[in-house]
């Protein structure tokens, strides 16, 4: 695998691998900030397996951190991250620190920002948008720079950041980018948690108590799975079925609720009711969830998990 740091290492290699343009050699490409464990794995292997070559890039974005976020406590194991790229056939890891990917700095403060910046206005407001207000314009604007840079055939993301997925999809669509995206599923663990960097924040029994995450998200899709022909259910027994199986942890301070959100897939639009009728379009009942950890209660973990249905 080969590893680089700068811009122009990646052009280089990009240029002399692929000088052939009439062949249908294809680049993957799967963009990461580290930690990786085996939900990056499965979009890694994915590519390698569809794909001639598969670049993946490792990079803490500062953008999409906010003053009071964790970008310097974020978990960096680069050592392990390259095994696993190596074991995985990587052909190359981009790896830039940020003056390459920000070359007039990057303070957290937005007003003090200098540079080009990308907005995807209307659906990087919602959800994790009112709790994180500048988050997706730092995603949306590291994803252009490295889809420039690497200029890959497809990209792969996970669902498990969902409304990442619907933002870059819109961005991708509207500046007619030459790369496609495609969803890959949420990887969990065998009692049902999204496996995440941040759960290394956490110790074993949170990270337990954490799995009802996915338990209340599961009970309201079975319903939900369950209605009748015609039948329906409101916005709030949706939300009631997920709230009572998190109440004992919100009681005894282990949960506490950013927010429950049910929408349609396509819009993030929120719902008032869902109906079994072939008129309803696909839905995402979607969460973020503070976890108190039990070892050490200053470490307050923002947790994201959802089910599409
Ligand atoms: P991150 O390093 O957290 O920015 O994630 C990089 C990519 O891996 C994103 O597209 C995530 O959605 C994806 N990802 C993270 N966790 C999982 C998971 N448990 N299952 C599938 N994909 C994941």
């Amino acid at each position: 695998m080969r590893v680089f740091h700068t811009v122009e290492e990646v052009v280089q290699w990009r240029t002399q691998e692929l000088k052939d343009t009439r062949s249908r050699e294809s680049i993957g490409f799967v963009p990461t900030m580290g930690c990786l464990h085996s939900g990056h794995a499965s979009l890694i292997s994915k590519s390698v397996s569809e794909n001639t070559y598969t670049v993946v890039s490792i990079f803490v974005n500062p953008s999409q951190f906010a003053p009071t976020e964790d970008l310097d406590n974020y978990p960096r194991t680069l050592p392990d991250d390259i095994k696993m790229l190596e074991s995985l056939n990587v052909d190359v890891l981009f790896a830039p620190n940020a003056h390459v990917m920000y070359p007039q700095g990057i303070p957290l403060n937005v007003e003090k920002q200098r540079g080009p910046f990308v907005s995807v206005l209307g659906l990087s407001e919602k959800l994790e948008g009112e709790t994180r207000p500048n988050f997706f314009r730092g995603v949306a604007t590291v994803v252009t720079k490295l889809f420039n840079i690497v200029m890959a055939d497809v990209a792969y993301f996970g669902q498990k950041d969902i409304q990442q997925f619907i933002v870059l999809q819109c961005m991708v669509d509207e500046l007619f980018v030459n790369t496609k995206l495609q969803m890959m599923p949420i990887v969990r663990n065998s009692s049902g948690l999204a496996l995440s960097s941040r759960n290394k924040y956490l110790c074993p029994k949170s990270l337990k108590i954490a799995e009802n995450l996915y338990r209340g998200l599961k009970a309201a899709e079975i319903a939900i799975k369950g209605l009748a022909s015609g039948a329906r259910l409101s916005r709030s027994e949706i939300i009631d079925i997920v709230t009572q199986i998190w109440a004992p942890y919100v009681d005894s301070h282990d949960f506490k609720i950013d927010y429950i959100s049910l929408a349609d897939f396509k819009t993030l639009d929120e719902l008032s009711l869902v109906e079994n009728t072939r008129e309803q379009q696909p839905l995402v009942i979607s969460c973020a969830v503070y976890v108190t950890d039990r070892e050490n209660p200053n470490t307050i973990v923002r947790l994201i998990d959802n089910i599409v249905i």
